[in-house]
């Protein structure tokens, strides 16, 4: 990848059907559709950049960088309980 370019060039869906990245809920084909998906962020070059955007992002709905909405969700309470215990670590120190 050129550095300056935008990440989403190079992204593994970029010519992948839309409807697997936004799946219509949580079960029977949806779950199909979230296992493609997250096979095609496996091989992609920018995985880590696009999960970071999500995560900043906060509210994205849908698939990106191999993850779930609710996935996105636990990383950032877990990145939240993290901040908050070395935060307090650092208090009491
Ligand atoms: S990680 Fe997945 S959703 Fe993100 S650009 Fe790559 S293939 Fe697309």
């Amino acid at each position: 990848m050129t550095t300056g370019t935008n990440w989403r060039d190079h992204a593994a869906c970029l010519n992948a059907d839309p409807d697997l990245f936004f799946p219509i809920g949580t079960a029977g084909p949806a779950l199909d559709q979230i296992d493609k998906a997250k096979r095609i962020c496996q091989a992609c070059p920018v995985r880590t950049r696009c999960l970071a955007w999500a995560l900043d992002l906060g509210a994205a709905s849908g698939i990106w960088g191999g993850t779930t909405e609710g996935e996105r969700r636990a990383m950032r309470r877990a990145a939240t309980r993290q901040r908050s215990r070395a935060r307090q670590k650092a208090i009491h120190e």
